[in-house]
């Protein structure tokens, strides 16, 4: 979990270019989402030995005339001032450094002004950098900046790259301290993160989990600056949900943000034992709902796929049907044919329940955190080793491995190395050689015997020694 390090600016002071030079040919976190195509905005970097990840908020499209949050609009002329106004709220809110680029070419501009007075409200480190200071001339008159009232300008030419180390130099020291190595595992608690597009009900089943909990426990201040974990027990169970203030904060601001959400919710998705996948039932399964699945069976989460608001989706089918009254049996019909439409959209997680719920009216909230309970249960189940090897010895017989290089792949042993997730570890005579098929066909010969429903589990291969 690197700390975020946003930088923001009115247009063309060079934030792209300044970041395009930090984070060179380096991966994009989001790229590849659906519905991001733009260019990468978001780029792990690190200085000194510090990891962080780099923002360049230029990019991110807030959508003209949204009103984003609480925001203060300028009243400048255009959409474009309340755009890069409201990217220095969202890096206010998000980011741990904030970089404020400004050009030494053209001076301090009124719209400079306006998102200094909203900088120096914030207690989150803010670095001036004074960028386009190509010359020497230029590094003198970059001392105008002072006047902001942000501290000292970091001199910089982006383009040349005078002054990147100094400004990176900066950024480091003011980063939060390096985390604790990993959270200490508690066993008995379970972490359960809410997770899915804006608007599916994140906030809405948040509050709903709440409202049926008197005993909320405390809130917990989260690894993650500003995530605010929240315990509670269910059924004499505790339960930890993880970073609610993410939750409640994407609540309340527009969609446009997604790119910041997106990070936070790969954050919360590494930090759970289960995750719940929110799903919208009123409008079908999006893209991105398929690539959020991908990713917590990714981090071999466990995972229930929520379908919400099915109390709209079974209002649609009254109205279809209108004159005829709601039989029991159509809930039962347009479930299943959901149920069909989740088992194609998500098939590669095949094991994860399905539950049809409404966080506004509370159906099946109580269904979700029982799954919930018993998934996390499950990745702590453990496999006896003389039983998990009569099982996969019976799949090798049944089907032998695929020749996929010249020598065929010999599995000796398996071993369950680690439970939450649970981790198996065969033996065989070369990793290589293990087809992708292969090893989907044992996974699937484990689940048959020993069911993991509800979680991702992981199969490593080794040579044995
Ligand atoms: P952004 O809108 O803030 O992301 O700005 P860009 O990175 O797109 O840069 C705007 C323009 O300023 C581009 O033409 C860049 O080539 C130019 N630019 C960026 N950094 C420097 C610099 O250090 N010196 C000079 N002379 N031009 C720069
Ligand atoms: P988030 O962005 O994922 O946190 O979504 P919210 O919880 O803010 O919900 C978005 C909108 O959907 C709000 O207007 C909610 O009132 C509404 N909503 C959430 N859950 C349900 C539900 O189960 N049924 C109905 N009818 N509306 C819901």
């Amino acid at each position: 979990m690197k700390p975020l390090v946003a930088i923001v600016g009115r247009p063309n002071v060079g934030k792209s270019t300044f970041f395009n030079r930090m984070i060179g040919e380096r991966l994009a976190i989001v790229e590849d989402l659906p519905g991001t195509t733009r260019d990468r905005l978001y780029g792990d970097t690190d200085w000194n030995g510090r990891d962080f990840t780099l923002i360049d908020t230029g990019g991110l499209e807030l959508g003209t005339g949204t009103p984003v949050g609480q925001v203060g609009l300028t009243g400048q002329p255009g959409d474009l001032m309340d755009h890069v106004m409201a990217q220095a709220q969202l890096a206010i809110e998000e980011a741990d450094v904030i970089v404020f680029m400004v050009d030494a070419r053209s001076g301090i501009t009124s719209a400079d002004e306006d998102v200094a007075t909203l900088l120096r409200r914030t207690k989150k480190p803010v670095i001036l950098a004074a960028n386009k200071a190509d010359n020497a001339a230029r590094r003198l008159d970059a001392v105008e900046f002072y006047s902001l009232g942000l501290g000292e300008p970091i001199v910089i030419s982006s383009i040349q790259g005078s002054g990147t180390g100094d400004l990176l130099d900066e950024i480091v020291n003011a980063l939060p301290p390096e985390e604790e190595e990993e959270e200490e595992e508690e066993e008995d608690v379970v972490r359960i993160a809410i997770i899915g597009r804006p608007n599916v009900g994140k906030s809405s089943l948040l509050n709903a989990i709440l409202g049926q909990q008197r005993s909320i426990v405390s809130d917990v201040p989260g690894t993650t600056r500003d995530s605010i974990d929240m315990d509670l027990e269910f059924e004499g169970r505790k339960i930890r949900l993880i970073d609610t203030a993410g939750i409640r904060r994407r609540g309340r601001i527009a969609v446009g943000i997604e790119k910041y959400s997106v990070l936070r919710s790969t954050r919360a998705i590494e930090r759970c034992d289960v995750a719940l996948l929110l799903v919208d039932a009123s409008e079908g399964l999006a893209a991105q709902d398929t690539h959020i699945a991908g990713e917590i069976h990714e981090h071999t989460k466990g995972v229930v796929v929520v379908v919400n608001k099915w109390d709209i989706a079974q209002q649609q089918r009254r109205e279809e049907r209108e004159g005829i009254y709601a039989r029991p049996e159509d809930e039962i019909e347009s479930a299943e044919s959901y149920r069909e439409v989740i088992a194609e959209g998500l098939k590669f997680i095949p094991y994860a329940p399905v539950i049809f719920a409404s966080a506004k009216s509370g159906y099946h909230v109580k269904s979700i955190l029982e799954n919930a309970l018993k998934i996390a249960d499950i990745r702590f189940v453990r496999i006896a080793t003389s039983r998990l090897n009569e099982v996969v010895q019976d799949a090798i017989r049944r089907h032998n491995p695929t020749v996929i290089r010249t020598k065929p792949l010999k599995i000796f042993y398996a071993t369950q190395a680690r439970v939450n997730p649970p981790t198996f570890v065969f033996f065989v005579n070369d990793p290589q050689a293990v087809h992708f098929s292969y090893e989907r066909y044992l996974e699937n010969r484990l689940r048959e015997a020993f069911s993991f429903k509800g979680t991702a589990i992981r199969l490593q291969f080794r040579p044995r020694t």
